[in-house]
């Protein structure tokens, strides 16, 4: 529930099939009229860097007021934005219900959707989020080369990606997989484990998404471990993308044609009564609120919603139905957890934080905060020092005075950004050599605490 708000947010269907929708003036008196209402709150002043800007435009403004800003300085309030929901889903107290009907996230879509049917989305970011075909060159037999070229620390690759496709030089980039999950998956069938209390009562299919497949296969691999112990012997899918990154651009329509595709493979599992586990939050929030309210009257959409789960929320709710099998044991080490925007903006609790509370004796920090990576956004050439500026408060706190013996995120490429912005954020070599080496996903280290 919102801050500011005793009702739950409701979110409307977002009318992009409507001429309205793209028609510039409208947009114009849309925006007008929501940044007049922000700039007399200011409540999200220090959520992103959108805000920020949006009040110093106006604030410098002959008059102070909207009425002297010419529009065309709105672009860069838009740029800034990186969809992460949360001034919709925590702070704003004007969303519907409330008859200022107020969807800054939305609206900052829109015009992005204007822009690319007026001018097609940036040739480099199009390339950079075509994640499927870049897996299926990148991960495999090739990941060794494209983990070369793509290494932050490659004085000769980086900066031609800089000119050529506009990502910042020194933007740490994910690592490509030898094997994809599909393939570890096929490879080792998990055996579940007939005795464990939820044995023979679930049925679970993950959906890999393209990060869990291409890049971290071994988060899949670590919750396909957990339900085997706990009974459940989950299959891996993988039909395609869910077009997150294609949303960012204002692409709407492949995000529909995606959605529709990806919702028809996965009918019959729904219909069978599994549940499907998205591994990355972006995802599993694409697959339960954004693709209803891009395809309303879709009813394969609307099943496939009301079955997706995220992978710590699915973990949780077995612990709470059956009990989870025994053999958890003591992490080595303090964890600090962050807690990803888009795992926020499922509205469901910290379910992580309830997941790794069920590891014993565990030394927890929690961080609830945006770390600012914004997906393909904060590797941008132009966006890469705001992302590393609005984390700052992550960093610092991710580090739990230097007692954290692992930082952890649901979003990996949070988990990425925050290990970046603590090594450049370490005041000397030794407190560079003390970070945590890796950012896992908290479902890697219940594995853990499984002696998985
Ligand atoms: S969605 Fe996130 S980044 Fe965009 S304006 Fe709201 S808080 Fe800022
Ligand atoms: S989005 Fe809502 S809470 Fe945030 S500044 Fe605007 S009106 Fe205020």
């Amino acid at each position: 529930m919102s801050e500011g708000s005793l009702e739950a947010p409701v979110r409307h269907p977002i009318d992009w099939k409507n001429p309205d929708f793209y028609d510039e003036a409208k947009l114009d008196e849309e925006l007008r009229r929501v940044f007049d209402i922000c700039h007399g709150c200011r409540r999200c002043f220090n959520l992103c860097d959108s805000f920020p800007r949006l009040f110093d435009l106006i604030d410098e403004a002959p008059s102070e007021e909207l009425d002297t800003v010419d529009s065309k300085d709105f672009k860069p309030v838009v740029d800034a934005c990186t969809l992460c929901d949360m001034c919709f889903m925590v702070k704003c107290p004007y969303v519907p219900p409330h008859e200022f009907n107020l969807d800054f996230p939305h609206l900052m879509l829109r015009y992005r959707a204007v822009e690319a049917k007026k001018k097609g989305a940036p040739f480099a970011e199009k390339q950079l989020t075509a994640t499927d075909r870049n897996g299926k060159l990148a991960a495999g037999a090739l990941s060794g080369v494209a983990n070369w070229a793509t290494d932050r620390g490659n004085g000769l690759t980086r900066p031609l990606m800089e000119k050529a496709a506009d990502v910042h030089r020194d933007a740490a980039l994910p690592k490509f997989a030898k094997k994809t999950l599909v393939a570890s998956a096929k490879a080792n069938p998990p055996k579940a484990d007939d005795k464990a209390p939820a044995a023979g009562k679930k049925k679970a299919v993950i959906y890999a998404t393209c990060y869990g497949n291409y890049n971290t296969p071994e988060v899949g691999e670590a919750l396909l471990g957990v339900l085997a112990k706990n009974g459940v012997a989950a299959e891996v899918v993988y039909p395609e993308c869910c077009g997150m990154p294609q949303m960012e651009q204002g692409a709407i329509q492949d995000v529909a044609e995606k959605a529709k595709r990806v919702a028809a493979s996965l009918e019959r599992y729904v219909d069978d009564g599994y549940e499907v586990i998205a591994l990355v939050p972006s995802c599993a929030l694409m697959l339960k609120f954004e693709w209803p309210l891009i395809l309303p009257d879709d009813e394969r959409i609307k099943k496939l919603s009301a079955a997706t789960r995220d992978a710590s929320e699915y973990v949780v709710r077995l612990a709470k139905e059956f009990g989870l099998a025994d053999g958890l044991k003591p992490l080595d080490g303090p964890v600090t957890v962050h807690i990803a925007c888009h795992s926020r903006a499922q509205n469901m609790g910290q379910k992580a934080t309830e997941m790794l509370k069920l590891i014993p004796e565990i030394e927890l920090t929690v961080v609830e905060r945006c770390s600012g990576h914004g997906g393909s956004w904060g590797v941008m050439k132009e966006n890469f020092e705001v992302g590393i500026k609005v984390g700052r408060p992550v960093f610092r706190q991710a580090k739990a005075n230097g007692k954290a013996k692992y930082v952890a995120s649901e979003c990996p490429l949070a988990g990425l950004h925050i290990a970046q912005g603590m090594e450049m954020s370490a005041k000397d070599a030794d407190e560079k050599a003390s970070l945590p080496e890796t950012t896992p996903h908290p479902i890697t280290l219940f594995a853990k605490a499984y002696g998985l």
